[in-house]
């Protein structure tokens, strides 16, 4: 037993609540014209899904919901709710019932309920079409609507039969998938445009990210090479600095101390240059030693002559006593000349000559001299001059020995002031020389601080050109961190590495500088290129052309996606087709075999068959312009029924009465539900036309049709109605309103009647 129950609830008459169940395979309605009977079917088609209005008697859905009665107001919505078992799943759900409910508003919305959840309609259509419960309502035959398979063209009829023979889900399916590939074709066009439009700007973006990456590539190389012409200079300055300065710093101490030393020297000189006051003192010394000597040889001259005069005096005395005994010699004229001759040249050789002991010597010679003439000359001793020569001999002893102390005293001052002389000359010839000393030290001081200070220069100039190198490293330094970031400052943390060696610093140093110039000159080159090249920021434009890259990747996956979906869908739905193709063909001769048991049992006797009607191709020219050319030929297949009646000659449906046109309906709809029965059939008085022999006939089909179909029957047949186990009576009073009830078979009769 599929369907369990049914409510409605503001459907059309049902303004209020009223509940069906079905509790048997045979349920009958039954009630006086225009109570409502048909809008119960009809509240099938639309809890069922139904979306026209006008297979449920209406022309808008508001018609759908109670209009209203002069006792009882409109409503505002139709809703209605079927129950059904799904105790053996024959609905994919794992639920025991089914719960599917429909609501309808004024405004024309649809609700769709699946066990009280919202879906959609096509949830509903899915859900039942996997059990067999079609749109095209082959299963609800409304009131008329019986001999509506026969009257129907046969394309209409072929929708009915594929509806019946269970087909619905292949064709849900292939639609499905027809719209799917529709979907996907439409998608990949959409796809391939949107490749298409953004591929020149991808290209674009790629030559950027072409240029970013030589740009990155020369920045690789250039911190390499900058890395190591940052270090080896570095150390190159460095090591030659500490060289330079090492060297400089004898040379500059020897410098300072010569310096000094010169200072020293200029100042001696200086010193001697004001010693001509000294030469005063020994001009002045000397002069005194000479006044002295003067005196003292005066002082000897006056002592000589009186010691002369006292010699004489003592001479005569003793001449003159001695006078008698021997004359006295005479001395002559010429010998006296040349004796004072001599005495002269002698005294004015002696003048001359500026030396003391030289005078001395002459004076005594001079003194001896006259002695000896002195001796030779004639003593002439008178008595009465003796005693004068004895007073004049005292006196001049008195005299002498006045001059003597005088002459000592002279000869003393005379001996101090040579010694002052002495001592003053001296002391100026000891200045003298310390002058001179001083002159010699200071030309070769002079000498060596030249010589020091070329050393110094020297170096001094290698310490600028040095200076200017580093000046020119802290350029280089300052533009390479300007144009690879401040990693490239910390290149002193990178060896100079040659063959796999590291250099020591001095191997670096001492390398020919012209290396050096080179690498300078590859960075030049280097940065030039780089400028080329741009170095600004890369950032956006590789994270744009990843976006653009990205992107068209995922196109690119999605267009062969799409494509794989396209031969997929193609092969699903030639599948599709040839399955729908082998079941309707096959469906259709099991349904033309059961039309002809029905029909020969209701007619008792004649003969009834399904017959293909193969499509007809038509040209364009033949359909004025609308190409009509199927790509599945059985879509066009069409269903032709042929019936011939017994002990009858006419054939054709065209030929047939009412009665016998409702029977072949009646047993054309009963072939179609035996073939594939579907869970319950709806038969608003498909027996209407039925006299009672056929009515019999027909309750007899019926029976057997509740055994594979739940039935539910709208009639007004009595024999009909004895064939339910369940009756139910629609009632509608002065309101307006439909009611239902539980009914007897009586009571259905009654009605019937
Ligand atoms: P019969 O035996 O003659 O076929 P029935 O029992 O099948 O009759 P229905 O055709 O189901 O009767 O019901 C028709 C009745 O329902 C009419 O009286 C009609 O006015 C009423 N009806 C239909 N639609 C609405 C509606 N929207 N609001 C109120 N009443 C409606």
């Amino acid at each position: 037993m599929y369907l369990k129950a049914l409510t409605i609830n503001g459907f059309k008459s049902f303004a209020k609540k009223g509940e069906l169940e079905f509790s048997a395979p045979i349920t009958a309605i039954v009630g006086p014209n225009g109570s409502g009977k048909s809008n119960v079917a009809e509240s099938f088609r639309f809890v069922l899904g139904e979306q026209s209005v006008k297979s449920m008697r209406g022309k808008r859905g508001e018609d759908l919901i109670w209009g209203g009665s002069e006792s009882v107001s409109r409503g505002n919505r139709a809703q209605v709710e079927v129950v059904l078992d799904n105790g053996k799943r024959q609905f994919p759900l794992d639920f025991d019932e089914i719960r599917l409910e429909r609501i309808v508003h004024r405004d024309g919305q649809n609700e769709y309920r699946l066990n009280g959840s919202t879906v959609r309609l096509k949830d509903i259509q899915e859900l039942l079409a996997s059990a067999n419960i079609g749109p095209t309502g082959h299963h609800i035959i409304s009131q008329g609507e019986a001999d509506r398979i026969l009257s129907a063209s046969a394309r209409e009829r072929r929708e009915m039969i594929e509806d019946a023979l269970g087909l619905k889900v292949y064709q849900l399916k292939k639609q499905e998938a027809e719209r799917k590939l529709t979907k996907t074709k439409e998608n990949i066009a959409q796809v391939e445009s949107l490749r298409r439009e953004a591929a020149p700007h991808l290209r674009y973006l790629e030559k950027q990210v072409q240029k970013i990456e030589k740009s990155l590539e020369v920045q690789k190389t250039l911190r390499t090479v900058y890395v190591e012409y940052l270090r080896r200079e570095d150390i190159y300055l460095a090591f030659h600095s500490d060289r330079l300065s090492g060297e400089r710093r004898e040379p500059a101490a020897v410098l300072d101390e010569v310096k000094r030393q010169l200072a020293a020297a200029k100042e001696i000189l200086r010193a001697a240059e004001g010693s001509d006051v000294r030469a005063g003192e020994v001009v002045r010394a000397e002069e005194a030693w000479r006044s002295a000597s003067r005196a003292r040889q005066v002082a000897v001259q006056e002592l000589s002559k009186v010691e002369g005069q006292l010699a004489y005096i003592t001479r005569r005395i003793t001449e003159r006593s001695r006078r008698v005994t021997a004359p006295a010699p005479m001395i002559a004229r010429a010998e006296l000349e040349r004796v004072v001759t001599s005495i002269e040249s002698e005294a004015d050789a002696a003048a001359q000559r500026d030396d003391l002991a030289l005078l001395k010597r002459t004076l005594i010679d001079v003194v001896r001299k006259l002695r000896i003439l002195l001796e030779r000359a004639p003593q002439e001793v008178e008595a009465t001059d003796q005693d004068g020569l004895e007073s004049e001999h005292k006196e001049l002893e008195t005299v002498l020995l006045r001059l003597k102390s005088a002459a000592e005293a002279a000869a003393i001052g005379e001996a101090e002031a040579e010694a002052v002389y002495q001592s003053v000359r001296q002391s100026r010839e000891a200045e003298a020389e310390g002058a001179r000393a001083a002159e010699r030290e200071v030309f070769r001081l002079v000498g060596e601080q030249r010589m020091l200070e070329g050393q110094v220069e020297r170096i001094d100039r290698e310490l600028a050109a040095l200076e200017r190198d580093r000046d020119e490293f802290r350029r280089e330094l300052t533009e390479a961190v300007a144009l690879l970031g401040r990693e490239v400052a910390r290149y002193y943390e990178v060896a100079v590495v040659v063959d796999g060696v590291e250099l020591a610093p001095e191997q670096i140093a001492h390398e020919d500088r012209g290396v050096q110039r080179s690498r300078r000159h590859e960075l030049e080159k280097l940065k030039i290129r780089l400028e080329e090249l741009g170095i600004g920021t890369t950032e956006d434009v590789l994270r744009e052309w990843q976006d653009a890259k990205e992107r068209d990747e995922f196109l690119a996956r999605e267009l062969t996606d799409l494509t794989t979906s396209v031969e997929k869908l193609t092969a699903l739905i030639a599948e599709l087709t040839e399955e729908l193709h082998e079941h309707f063909f096959a469906g259709i001769d099991k349904i033309s075999v059961e039309f002809n048991t029905f029909f020969t049992l209701m007619f008792g006797g004649g003969e009834a068959t399904l017959r293909r009607i193969e499509p007809k191709v038509r040209t364009q020219s033949e359909d004025d312009g609308a190409a009509i050319v199927e790509e599945d030929g059985e879509a066009e297949v069409g269903i032709e029924l042929d019936v011939k009646l017994p002990n009858k000659r006419v054939k054709g449906l065209e030929m047939l009465s009412g009665g016998e046109r409702a029977l072949t309906s009646i047993a054309l709809i009963f072939a179609m539900s035996q073939v594939n029965p579907p869970p319950f059939i709806i038969l608003d008085e498909t027996d209407a036309a039925l006299d009672e022999a056929n009515s019999r006939r027909y309750g007899d089909l019926i029976e057997a049709l509740a055994k594979k179909s739940q039935l539910i029957l709208i009639t007004h047949n009595r024999e009909t109605m004895s064939r339910a186990s369940i009756l139910y009576g629609v009632t509608m009073g002065a309101d307006g309103v439909s009611k239902l009830l539980s009914v007897r078979l009586e009571e259905a009769l009654a009605v019937a009647k």
